[in-house]
């Protein structure tokens, strides 16, 4: 079957200028040359540190920022070439849960206020039909009814949270992106708002972009995993694949923090040290080599791109090169 998301060769490139008026100097490569599917009704993590990415993919598949170059396709549709009609359709199919729920909902509006504004905007139901849709919703999220007249404040930041979900299911969406969404939230809520989100995909057919910036969050919800730095997609693969065999060594170093539930399992430890580089003058060839324990001779100088080295499991780097070293 065809990936409900085919995103191919993404880039977004941010103009650095100096001085308010000054002329470009460059560019940040936010999002450089990433590639990856989602199909209907998996769960695809995307990982990475502040500042890789991550956020700035999602925001472009939800159109919230335009590509500097590449496709998204939804459905077999390029969402960069849409019509105006066929841009307001594909809107209400894709929609985000945000990281703060505080922020996001309107601290003036009653919580039937903010969860009906979704359906105004799309001109979806009549006044009617659009209360009886805010009602089922906050009970489909596992709050009451008569919560739809109260004030966000009046919340907990894990119901906040059920909130803002209820507001992204309100037009029916097939594709749900998740920025960091619990990473707000103490432990024990963001267990409680996981499983939520995991019974709401099975019972709504729903497929999620899950992104968060560390690879214990997304482990349970994630079918496959996309690990992300400095703007490249450096790992992707199938759950279980990355977390008992990361292959990159940041993926190593990212999962060396997660606590291994056997304590009999030895994972290769690898210890994360130094800073990220600025993404706006990044490292030449492969841009982890700054911080790489087995950085080789054309780390420095080649980009390793993705590929697949088993089934289900790609990798962007060196070491996997296969007969590199008695090639050149
Ligand atoms: Fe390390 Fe080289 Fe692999 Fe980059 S390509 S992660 S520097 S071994
Ligand atoms: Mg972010």
């Amino acid at each position: 079957t065809e990936p409900l998301l085919k995103v191919n060769n993404l880039k977004k490139y941010f103009p650095i200028r100096k001085g308010i008026l000054g002329k470009e100097q460059g560019n940040v490569k936010a999002v450089d040359d990433v590639s990856f599917y989602v199909y209907e009704g998996e769960t695809l993590g995307i990982v990475g540190e502040s500042g890789c990415g991550k956020s700035t993919t999602g925001r472009m598949i939800m159109k919230l920022l335009d590509p500097t170059e590449g496709s998204i396709e939804f459905e077999g549709k390029d969402l960069t070439k849409l019509s105006n009609a066929e841009m307001r359709k594909a809107r209400r199919e894709i929609q985000m849960v945000f990281q703060d729920p505080f922020a996001s909902l309107n601290p003036r509006h009653t919580i039937g206020k903010i969860l009906e504004e979704p359906l105004i905007v799309h001109g979806l139901g009549n006044a009617k039909e659009r209360k009886k849709k805010v009602l089922e919703l906050l009970e489909i999220v596992g709050l009451s009814s008569y919560h739809a007249n109260r004030y966000p404040h009046q919340f907990s930041g894990g119901q906040r949270q059920r909130i803002g979900i209820a507001r992204a299911l309100m037009t029916n969406p097939k594709l749900i992106i998740a920025d960091e969404p619990v990473s707000a939230l103490d432990v024990s809520i963001q267990a409680q708002v996981l499983n939520l989100m995991q019974d709401l995909q099975k019972d709504l057919k729903l497929t999620y972009i899950f992104i968060a910036h560390d690879l214990g969050v997304v482990r349970h919800i994630s079918d496959r995993v996309g690990v992300m730095y400095l703007g490249k997609m450096v790992e992707l693969a199938e759950s279980e694949k990355l977390y008992a065999n990361p292959l990159h060594p940041y993926a190593k170093g990212l999962l060396s923090a997660v606590p291994v539930p056997d304590p009999d399992f030895k994972r290769e430890h690898v210890l994360l040290s130094g800073d990220i580089p600025s993404p706006s003058n990044p490292p030449k060839g492969c841009t982890f080599h700054t911080r790489c324990p087995f950085k080789m001779e054309q780390c420095t100088s080649i980009v390793p791109t993705l590929v697949e080295v088993e089934e289900g499991h790609s990798v962007a780097c060196h070491l996997y090169d296969e007969g590199y070293v008695n090639d050149k």
